[in-house]
């Protein structure tokens, strides 16, 4: 072998970097691949939510972030496409100090967790490496092979971390099997310059239409519009300027912002994907973030759990160096304590695809009237909030009955009941 580490994490994305940061904390020898030349480009707004804005201020980068390129948000409302309000969604009723929203310009907390691993182990992370083939002994896995510079590299490690995105060649190394699910509908992104920034976020709901718009760093706005992944190209083909007129036509307040809008460069189209990963460890090796269960960007929670896998296995590590033990068994602890609320999180995306997304006007209706009922009904607003801030990890509807209440098809006495606050 050519080097010689305690981890080493293939991928320097939002599951990645944070893992590296928090192992060079508790002092792991770690090296993170990054098969990228440098620090991610183009466009990419990102909603921060309250957990993982406690994972960052945990590592000290929260109040780093600079000012400029961060936009705390209070209130979500929801509304119809051509009709008027649905439900407003309000981050003040969950604890403080996290209780908004941040809206982050494009790759702001990236940078700014890859800078902080720069510093806190200048040799720790590689880019233009990219992972070839884990290296196995009597059936475990003992390190990679990797590609740098055209040139093979073999590194050894105790364990070894799939942190490469949702198609994952790490995983399928290890050969663990995997439920890939790719959404009909892609999501395009935008940041335009706003000098009448919108306080509060809002979020259209229509039959086959989603626009949200976000009030993003200091005077603009980010916004996220539903294509159907096979439509892009009918769209790119109509031109920017039929784009904006709709939107303007969704929104018609922010027509000045929307007309900023004026080259495909400007925007980005993303895909969205499912991932479910049979198991997230293997004798020597885990797997985080997408590579292990990528979900809906509905959840607005992929970056934060990428976050939170980082944590909970960085927290496993120094008791697996000691004990000289990364086995499937030793790592399963980390995948316990992970696994159920990630899972829940898949299943409300995809409720929520079902809903949100429907081209048909019977469910539009129903999706509609959920929201107004959970409009007037402070417990089950709370668990939304609560849910979508990743600090409740248990789904936000218990069972029939909260199902049948949120659809107003039964009176909730309790409707008026604020539940205790969620756990910081
Ligand atoms: C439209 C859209 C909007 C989204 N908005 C949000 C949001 O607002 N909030 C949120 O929390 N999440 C959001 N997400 C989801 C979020 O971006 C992902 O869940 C998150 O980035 C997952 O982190 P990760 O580290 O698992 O993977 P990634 O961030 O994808 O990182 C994987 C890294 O691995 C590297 N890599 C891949 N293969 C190799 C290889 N062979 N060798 C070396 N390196 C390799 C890649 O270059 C990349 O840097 C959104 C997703 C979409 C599609």
């Amino acid at each position: 072998m050519d080097i010689h580490v305690d981890v080493v994490v293939v991928g320097a994305g939002g599951g990645g970097g944070v893992l590296g940061l928090a192992l060079a904390g508790k002092g792991v020898r770690t090296l993170v691949l990054e098969r990228s030349p440098g620090p991610p480009q183009g466009v990419r707004g990102e909603i921060l939510q309250p957990n993982g804005q406690k994972i960052l201020d945990d590592l000290g980068l929260l109040t780093r972030l600079p000012s400029e390129a961060v936009c705390p948000v209070r209130h979500i409302h929801f509304r119809q496409v051509g009709g008027g309000r649905l439900c407003s969604i309000d981050y003040d009723d969950l604890p403080p100090p996290y209780n908004r929203a941040l809206v982050t310009l494009p790759h702001a907390v990236h940078r700014e967790v890859l800078d902080e691993l720069a510093t806190r182990n200048p040799d720790g992370l590689w880019y233009g490496a990219s992972f070839v083939d884990v290296v196995k002994r009597d059936g475990r896995v003992v390190g990679v092979v990797a590609e740098a510079d055209g040139k093979p590299l073999r590194i050894a490690a105790k364990l070894v971390v799939g942190a490469d995105g949702p198609f994952s060649k790490v995983r399928d190394a290890l050969g663990i099997p995997t439920a890939v699910h790719r959404y009909a509908d892609s999501y395009l992104v935008a940041v335009l310059d706003c000098p009448d920034q919108p306080e509060a976020a809002r979020y259209f709901l229509g039959t086959r239409e989603l626009f949200g718009v976000f009030p993003a760093g200091k005077a603009q706005v980010y916004l996220t519009y539903m294509v159907r992944a096979d439509a892009m190209d009918a769209l790119r083909a109509a031109g920017v300027e039929s784009l904006r007129a709709r939107w303007a036509a969704i929104d018609p307040e922010l027509a000045a912002a929307f007309r900023g809008f004026q080259t495909w460069e400007q925007s980005a189209c993303l895909p969205a994907g499912r991932t479910r990963a049979a198991t997230w460890v293997a004798d020597g090796a885990a797997l985080i973030g997408d590579a292990a269960h990528g979900m809906n960007p509905h959840a607005s929670q992929g970056r934060m759990q990428a976050m939170a896998d980082a944590v909970a296995l960085a927290e496993l590590a120094p008791s697996c160096l000691a004990d000289d033990d990364f086995s499937a068994t030793a790592l399963r602890a980390y995948e316990t304590r992970r696994r159920p609320a990630v899972e829940m999180l898949q299943r409300l995306a995809d409720e929520e695809v079902v809903f949100w997304n429907t081209g048909n006007p019977l469910i539009a209706w129903l999706r509609n009237r959920v929201f107004r009922t959970i409009d007037r009904n402070r417990r089950l607003k709370y668990r939304m909030v609560a849910v979508k801030a990743g600090l409740r990890e248990t789904a936000p509807f218990d069972g029939m009955m909260d199902r049948l209440q949120a659809a107003g098809m039964l009176p909730d006495s309790r409707a008026e009941e604020m539940p205790p606050h969620v756990r910081v």
